[in-house]
């Protein structure tokens, strides 16, 4: 019997990566005794089309700095494979890498939520185990899959959208991203 390494997979567009995506994802590494998370960068992310997203290697280094000595790590897949991000393409490379593995796929209630729209869902549901996670201001409504896990964890209501704006009024978003995450974003002027 090979024991199967259990692998839970942050998806995001991390723009930036802020302390609600880490808490989220140490959560589910803890309640189901996971072995390893790993955060996955979009390319470009398709229900983002409407806004400018930051560069992929910026969000990509930021990603590593946010999670530089952490049990978590950091997957290129989605900004390598040309084209906008699909769940379903990130999960077979995922498994393509690291099978024999169970994955578990976290996503917040906002995205969980939107779930019946993405791509291949069938497909979706043999590739990955869905994990969704309370976000305050989101309710865990209807619309969740009956197979899901569903984690109560502790509420943060940070979000990029809300750093971003942060930045561009002047205010500090310390203590809100990691600090190198912090140091990054002054030190190349995003989201000025
Ligand atoms: P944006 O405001 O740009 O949409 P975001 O904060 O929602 O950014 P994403 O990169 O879109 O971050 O989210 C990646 C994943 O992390 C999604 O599944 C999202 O639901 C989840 N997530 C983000 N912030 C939180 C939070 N504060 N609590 C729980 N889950 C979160
Ligand atoms: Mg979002």
């Amino acid at each position: 019997m090979t024991l199967r390494r259990r692998v839970g997979v942050m998806g995001g567009t991390f723009d930036p990566i802020h302390l609600g995506h880490l808490v989220a994802a140490n959560e589910v590494y803890y309640h189901l005794a996971l072995d390893e998370v790993v955060f996955v960068p979009t390319g470009q992310p398709w229900q983002k089309a409407d806004r400018a997203v930051t560069d992929p290697e910026h969000r990509y280094r930021m990603t590593l700095l946010g999670t530089a000595g952490s049990p978590f790590t950091v997957s290129r897949v989605d900004i390598q494979r040309a084209g906008p991000t699909f769940t379903v393409d990130t999960l077979r490379d995922l498994h393509s890498a690291l099978d024999p593995v169970d994955l578990f796929f976290i996503t917040g209630a906002d995205a969980l939520a939107g779930m019946h729209t993405w791509r291949e869902p069938e497909a979706l549901r043999s590739l990955a185990h869905m994990v969704g996670v309370t976000r305050p201001g989101h309710e865990l409504g209807g619309d969740v899959p009956a197979s899901a896990t569903v984690l109560e964890i502790p509420a943060l209501e940070i979000s990029s959208t809300m750093c971003r704006e942060r930045v561009a009024a002047g205010r500090p978003i310390d203590y809100l991203v990691p600090a190198g995450v912090a140091e990054y974003i002054r030190k190349y002027a995003l989201y000025l």
